[in-house]
């Protein structure tokens, strides 16, 4: 009886972590992941270490990742590198382990050689460039579309009722902040072989993200690194509930007002079916597929 006891109290003992363990365990999850991992995602694994994790609300979980990461990155940050809390491509909280050190240029966590370097800042450029090229948001929706439309739809039974003059739920425009794969292969900077090879890699990085329709887009890891490139070399679109770069989601026709999808789903619901700045309706607002 008593070695039974015993046993037992030293197998709780033993799942019982520091919080210290606890964070290297998630900084280890984030990289086992290539350095980007979403909120959700953590949280999960945080209440797996946890012996009362069943306990813990989804809530409570990620209030508590978003503190371990800030005690991580005191200590991430005599190594001059950093777990960057931002938004992904979809809208969702993630995080990405880069490299705070500054350099003159791209500054990039991302190991590349000089002719990848200038051939991913020319990518950036052409996939930019592209989000400029309006279109008559016709044919299949993307999941960033749907969920814009979701949103819109909600917000119209709620209290913060859309003008009834308009009929349809979805948008009528659309721009897309990517590039084809044709497009992205005519660089002078590598060959095809390479291109393709770093293309690739730029995937598995959760650089790009490519679409079933064969199109590239920026990728979380992407936003992280280049948030400052980004807002400093190119006019992008800033969220106005957040605060951060957002190449998809919705953005007003003034260009000044522009959501990532979830942002965008605050917004109507919560603080206005208008633009903050030009006073458009909403629905007059272009999606950013
Ligand atoms: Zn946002
Ligand atoms: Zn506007």
């Amino acid at each position: 009886m008593e070695v039974d006891a015993g046993r037992e109290e030293s197998e709780g003992r033993s799942v019982q972590l520091s919080d210290e363990d606890k964070g290297k365990f998630l900084l280890q999850y984030v990289l086992s992941r290539r350095g980007v991992c979403s909120e959700r995602a953590l949280a999960k694994a945080l209440k797996a270490l946890e012996c009362d994790g069943e306990q813990l609300e989804d809530g409570e979980a990620e209030a508590q990742v978003v503190e371990m990461v800030g005690r991580l990155n005191v200590r991430l940050s005599a190594l001059d590198y950093k777990l960057v809390r931002q938004r992904d491509q979809l809208g969702a909280w993630t995080y990405a382990y880069v490299d705070v050190l500054p350099s003159e240029d791209t500054k990039l966590a991302t190991p590349l050689t000089i002719e990848e370097l200038k051939y991913v800042q020319w990518c950036v450029r052409e996939i930019v460039e592209a989000g400029q090229e309006v279109v008559e948001a016709q044919g299949t929706k993307s999941v960033v579309e749907r969920s814009v439309d979701e949103a819109l739809a909600q917000s119209r039974s709620g209290q913060d009722g859309l003008n009834a003059e308009y009929d349809s739920k979805s948008l009528r425009f659309r721009v897309s902040y990517t590039a084809g794969a044709r497009q992205l292969f005519q660089s002078d900077a590598l060959g095809p072989l390479e291109t393709e090879r770093l293309l690739t890699r730029l995937c598995q990085l959760r650089w790009l993200y490519r679409t079933s329709e064969g199109q590239f887009g920026l990728a979380t890891r992407a936003l992280a690194e280049l948030q400052e490139y980004l807002r400093t070399q190119y006019t992008v679109p800033i969220c106005t509930v957040c605060d951060e770069v957002a190449l998809r989601g919705v953005k007003c026709q003034c260009s000044e007002g522009a959501w990532h999808a979830p942002c965008f789903q605050h917004y109507v619901a919560h603080v206005s079916t208008a633009c903050a700045s030009c006073e458009r309706p909403v629905l007059e607002a272009i999606y950013m597929a």
